[in-house]
């Protein structure tokens, strides 16, 4: 029997648990108050929502609740990180480490930096993804106020050493922010022990509601941000605006849930789904994005050199929901600028497929999608 259409595009978004909506609901209709309104008690209880809420984002990651601040989502995270560090620190300097492979939301920030003054170096990466710590090393000076480098990569799933980047970053005195978009729900983050000082996610991509995200900024960093949104002062005056409480509850269910599924190690299982992807697909003829690298349990890059990627994502995507090239950033199927950093050719990269898969990714959904990518590739080589 053939499974309905399978989604294995869970770093695009993924569908909010049940559970997640059903903890929403009354916060549209009957507790509808406004959490800054706290002298009646429609108010109170959405404080006191959104103070459980807090907890359970600050629980996922060890952080304390006063350190975590809620934003639509993690491009305005990256946005109050990156802008937020540049003006409050102008008296420091103005340059900026990052990486050719970071996610748009970071380097369309810090292109439109660069255009107001910053200096920004871009970080190579080896073949399989992966960034040198040495070469971090070398080109921090005493003018760098930010190293922002992801935990995990979208497109690949390569992970960033980030403990020993967040230990340089401390030996040099330099705030060090890291957007975890990917990683946070889907493996274990404690940023007491990380070094970090700022990182980024959102609740879509761990099964809570869209436009809905936050950022952690420890407690003695704060003083180095400055808001991007001013108004009413929320948010210790980080980020003004009337909190979202249908959204916040979605977020605070969900990273209760994101966190006891870490414990579980249900991750486990999605890698076991992942390996037979792999060992079915990858061979001589095609290549596996990032192989060497530690990357996240539940994404696979996969190029298929010499097919034309185009006809290949169209005709899979009749039966698969998967991306290819920076679908995640837009629409359109421009060369992805990781594969390209990863020195992969334009065509090659044109041709390669992001499965990413999920909690509800059946072994089932995976035989069904190696027969076809096998049946399309066939079709295609004619
Ligand atoms: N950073 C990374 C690594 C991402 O994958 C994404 C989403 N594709 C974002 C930032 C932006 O997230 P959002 O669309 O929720 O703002």
């Amino acid at each position: 029997m053939n499974p309905k259409f399978i989604y294995l595009d869970y770093n695009a978004t993924t569908p909010c648990d049940t559970d997640v909506v059903s903890e929403m609901l009354p916060y549209f209709t009957e507790l509808y108050g406004n959490a800054s309104n706290v002298h009646y008690n429609l108010g109170w209880k959405s404080k006191t929502i959104v103070d459980k809420s807090r907890e359970n984002i600050a629980n996922l990651i060890n952080a304390c609740t006063n350190e975590i601040i809620f934003t639509s989502g993690a491009t305005e995270s990256n946005n109050l990180a990156i802008r937020g560090v540049y003006d409050a620190c102008q008296k420091k300097g103005n340059h900026i480490i990052t990486c050719e492979t970071e996610h748009k939301a970071t380097l369309d920030t810090l292109k439109y930096l660069h255009k107001k003054g910053a200096e920004i170096t871009y970080l190579k990466v080896n073949k399989d993804g992966s960034i040198n710590l040495k070469e971090i090393q070398e080109k921090i000076k005493h003018t760098t106020i930010l190293i922002c480098l992801m935990f995990a990569n979208n497109e690949t799933g390569v992970v960033h050493p980030i403990k020993e980047i967040g230990e340089l970053a401390k030996t040099k005195n330099t705030i060090f922010m890291t957007d975890a978009t990917q990683a946070v729900g889907k493996t274990h983050i404690d940023v007491s022990d990380c070094g970090v000082d700022i990182l980024t996610f959102s609740a879509h991509k761990m099964y809570g509601p869209k436009g809905i995200g936050a950022i952690y900024v420890k407690k003695n960093v704060q003083k180095y941000l400055t808001t991007q949104i001013t108004g009413g002062g929320h948010e210790n005056g980080l980020r003004s605006g009337t909190l979202n409480v249908p959204s916040i509850v979605g977020f605070g269910k969900a990273a209760k849930i994101a966190k006891e599924e870490i414990e579980k190690k249900s991750y486990l299982r999605i890698e076991k789904l992942r390996r037979k992807l792999e060992t079915n697909l990858v061979d001589s003829s095609s290549k596996l994005n990032g192989l060497g690298a530690i990357r996240l349990p539940h994404v696979s890059s996969i190029s298929f050199p010499g097919f034309d990627g185009k006809r290949l994502l169209k005709l899979l995507n009749k039966f698969v929901a998967v991306s290819s090239g920076s679908a995640c950033s837009s629409a359109s199927l421009e060369t992805s600028h990781v594969l390209k950093a990863m020195g992969i050719d334009s065509e090659t990269a044109q041709a390669t497929i992001r499965f990413s898969l999920g909690k509800n990714t059946t072994e089932q959904e995976i035989d069904f999608t190696i027969l076809k990518v096998r049946e399309i590739l066939t079709i295609l080589k004619k």
